[in-house]
């Protein structure tokens, strides 16, 4: 049947396509014990889903093949793999019983790891979304049908963006970002002065976490034979007025030549002369 041969029951529409709802879940259907899929009234999907139990199944935990079913979690996942349309999986898991150790375990599966609410072909999807710069967290929040907070914890957690070395002329300054996780309500970007190339963002400009920041750096670059570490390649800094920065310039790259960043010398220049003229 084709998903446009879809059988109205009752105000929910009723999909029997297997091929349409195995593409979906991304599941062969030999896996698949029971399942059921409704399409709501506001075009959103439901799969109530099943899988067979697994035959020779073995103890993770001692090996042994004494296994016994021990009932099953339900679980609700969001599984955003259709451009604008709400999907939604009733997932009955199984668990299983060790006779051995008396240890209990859930079923593999495709769709999550344990304790996860959101399946691995949504995030797969975010991740990719996340690629292309233009697309904000909460442009991929409101396609994927998930929390803003969720898009980035995925990927705070999948991506892992490596920090540029530490350059010879540094530029610190700060964004407003007031959705940001940490207790700030603005990060700290440090950039390469000359060719204003982005070095690192910290997600907190607060002056304890720069400190730790710059410690660790410090602790890892260590040279113990010339007591030089990557803080020592930094021969300038450019920082605009706030003072947190002047303080950990002179704390973390004593012998750096401390700058005020020219565009924020001419704003609180032009600010100080319009309070003249007032
Ligand atoms: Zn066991």
């Amino acid at each position: 049947m084709k998903l446009s041969q879809i059988i109205m029951l009752g105000g929910i529409f009723i999909i029997s396509n297997q091929k349409f709802i195995t593409d979906i879940l991304n599941i062969n259907y030999d896996q698949i014990e029971s399942i059921d899929s409704i399409k709501n009234s506001d075009h959103s999907l439901n799969f109530f889903v099943k899988l067979k139990p697994v035959s020779n199944l073995r103890c993770p935990y001692c090996d042994s093949c004494h296994i016994v079913g021990n009932g099953f979690t339900k679980r609700k996942l969001i599984h955003s793999t259709l451009v604008n349309r709400k999907c939604i999986i009733f997932y009955k898991r199984r668990r299983y019983l060790c006779k051995d150790c008396s240890s209990s375990f859930s079923e593999k599966n495709p769709f999550i790891n344990t304790g996860e609410s959101v399946t691995l072909e949504t995030k797969i999807n975010v991740l990719k979304d996340l690629k292309f710069v233009a697309n904000t967290y909460s442009a991929v929040a409101a396609r994927y049908n998930i929390s803003v907070t969720k898009v980035i914890q995925i990927f705070d957690k999948h991506v892992d963006i490596k920090r540029k070395p530490l350059p010879e002329v540094l530029s610190i300054d700060e964004h407003f970002f007031p959705q940001s996780n940490y207790d700030s309500l603005y990060m700290c970007i440090f950039m390469d002065f000359i060719t204003g190339e982005i070095v690192d963002v910290l997600p907190d400009r607060k002056k304890a976490y720069i400190a730790n920041y710059l410690s660790a750096i410090r602790a890892q670059t260590l040279n113990k034979y010339t007591n030089k570490s990557e803080l020592h390649n930094v021969k300038y800094i450019s920082i605009d007025l706030y003072d947190n920065y002047r303080d950990i310039a002179h704390i973390y790259f004593p012998k750096a030549i401390v700058c005020a960043d020219p565009f924020h010398v001419l704003k609180h220049l032009t600010e100080g002369f319009n309070q003249v003229r007032l």
